[in-house]
């Protein structure tokens, strides 16, 4: 027997409807790459987003075509989240910080129709034009006045093209399993993969996001938008702040350590996301900075996912920024949320060093996302904290397989997915990350996660970055070494980080080598390249062999 309620499908579209309804004078805030402030609202935002599904219409695009985006974020990258999604086409947001090879590859793996780009990337765009053979229109994220003056067929102005449209549309109803979304991944190995979201699973991710035990997001928010949203749709924070009407703050290009700081300050942030990379920049500002005092601006609440979160940040922003640190494990194909980091009841009371161990786990799994942790045989591990396993997941907004079936089929026997990551799982239900898979350093038959190794180095204080990988040893398989960035002006030297090491880590986990370096190499999603790290480093001698 079926229920009698209502069979309405979840679509994209109801977010920024709502938001336009019931928060119609909050403010999106949003700095531009032409350099000034721009304030909107959400019924702001709402009406350009119908005339963007306007001009699909006018540009012959039709449900289910790709539309691509090469921009930061900002109020019209919003506009084409739901104008395109809504219209019922597929926003594909590309990460401009890939290869000019790669992003080649995933517009016309992508079929991309037209080309939407901020005008940062205008030299960029008329670079890969030629080759992206699918892109009927390259349309320049600005106005007449800023248009680019680059040579590409077909290059058209946003505000131009937006302007000619009606804010008057219905938006359609329709499958809520349509795709609405797609987002590569940075394939550190091999091609990039296309991850496809749908209406469904993206308004279920937002809902799980607003919860107090995760995000905690309400009307009540200033929310600003360190995470791109051309990474993982910005950890579904666009979706998830337009479901309650929080004010948004978009820096655009603009992640210096300065920039960052003056938003917060001038836009009164309670809460921002972001990947540890960014941070190290608005610390390394405030180190510069001493007279300034971050516990003035008011931050409640930090997001930290897409690496691990060290005591060194976490500390920092808890006693510094007095804000509390809320870390996300995920990834592009798990929308991306998968846990979330929150403390118990019954942890209250406990004493500093046992709560610093909660907190720096990547979290709980939120409703929504099964996880399991497989061991070498194929077995479920036990939640005991202790054994470790390949990490897999399954939930409504875990991806089923990649765009055009690339990879094949990739869900184990039971319909989960494997993430390639290894982590452990306590009796309370806490992940912990040991390591991603490939980046595990095997010695002796024994495992090292270099995510323990590199967050001791971190908590010293004259460490700025820590990097950890596997060299290649006679006796032992493989044995770590670690790469140090100083911070500015301190001494501190092998033996230091050495001694440091010493009384946080089993012994035999101690690097063999410790090399101090000015840079490390990061993905474009900024992480450590540690594929990169590994080959240049392969040969390097270890003093132990
Ligand atoms: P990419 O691999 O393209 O950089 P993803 O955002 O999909 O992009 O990366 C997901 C991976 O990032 C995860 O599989 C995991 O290895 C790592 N990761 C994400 N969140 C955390 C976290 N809180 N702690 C440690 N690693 C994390």
């Amino acid at each position: 027997m079926h229920g009698l309620m209502q069979d309405r499908p979840l679509m994209i579209s109801s977010l920024i409807e709502h938001a336009a309804t019931f928060h119609p004078d909050t403010e999106i805030v949003s700095r531009l790459p032409e350099g000034p402030m721009h304030r909107t609202t959400w019924r702001g935002v709402r009406d350009r987003a119908k005339q963007v599904a306007n001009a699909m219409q006018a540009l012959g695009i039709q449900q289910g075509d790709r539309v691509g985006t090469l921009a930061w974020n900002s109020h019209r990258h919003l506009a084409l989240y739901y104008g395109v999604s809504g219209f019922g086409a597929v926003l594909h947001t590309v990460n401009p910080r890939l290869f000019p090879e790669q992003i080649d590859y995933i517009v016309n793996h992508a079929e991309d129709q037209v080309l939407f780009f901020d005008i940062t990337f205008a030299p960029l765009v008329e670079q890969l034009a030629p080759q992206l053979k699918t892109v009927r229109a390259f349309i320049a994220m600005t106005d007449r006045a800023h248009m680019p003056a680059i040579q590409v067929p077909n290059l058209l102005c946003y505000e131009e093209l937006l302007d000619a449209q009606s804010p008057q549309y219905d938006w359609p109803a329709f499958d809520e399993r349509s795709a609405s979304s797609l987002c590569y991944t940075s394939g550190t190995t091999g091609n990039p993969k296309g991850v496809l979201y749908s209406h469904r699973s993206t308004v279920l991710h937002s809902l799980m996001e607003l919860a107090p035990d995760t995000f905690g997001i309400s009307s009540a928010e200033t929310l600003m938008l360190i995470v791109p949203m051309f990474h993982a749709n910005a950890w579904g924070a666009p979706y998830a702040a337009a479901m309650v009407g929080a004010r948004l703050v978009l820096p655009g290009p603009h992640l210096d350590g300065a920039s960052v700081y003056a938003l917060m300050r001038d836009e009164r942030v309670t809460f921002s996301q972001g990947v540890p990379t960014v941070w190290m920049m608005l610390f390394q500002y405030l180190d510069q900075n001493p007279q300034l005092d971050p516990r003035s601006l008011g931050v409640k609440r930090i997001g930290i996912g897409g690496a691990a979160v060290s005591q060194a940040v976490l500390e920092r922003f808890e006693k510094g920024f007095g804000a509390e640190v809320v870390q996300g494990w995920g990834m592009t194909e798990t929308s991306p949320i998968g846990v979330i980091s929150k403390l118990l009841p019954k942890h209250a009371g406990l004493p500093e060093d046992e709560l610093l161990q909660i907190k720096l786990k990547q979290g709980r799994g939120v409703w929504g996302v099964d996880l399991k942790i497989v061991g070498p045989d194929g077995q479920a591990q036990p939640w005991d904290g202790v054994a470790s396993g390949h990490l897999h997941v399954r939930g409504p907004w875990i991806a089923s397989g990649y765009f055009r079936n690339e990879g094949g089929a990739v869900l184990d026997e039971e319909g989960f997915f494997p993430t390639g990551d290894v982590a452990t799982i306590n009796p309370d239900g806490y992940l912990q990350l040991v390591d991603r898979a490939k980046d595990v350093i095997k010695s002796g038959g024994e495992w090292i996660s270099s995510i323990d190794v590199e967050n001791a180095a971190a908590s010293h204080p004259g460490v700025a970055q820590a990097a950890v990988i596997g060299v290649a040893h006679p006796k032992w398989q493989e044995r770590p070494l670690l790469l140090v960035i100083r911070k500015p002006g301190q001494e501190v030297g092998k033996q230091d980080v050495l001694d440091h090491l010493a009384q946080r880590i089993a012994k035999w986990w101690l690097p063999d080598e410790v090399l101090f370096v000015d840079s490390l190499p990061h993905t474009a999603t900024g992480k450590v390249l540690k594929v990169k790290l590994r080959e240049q480093y392969k040969n390097h001698p270890l003093p132990t062999a």
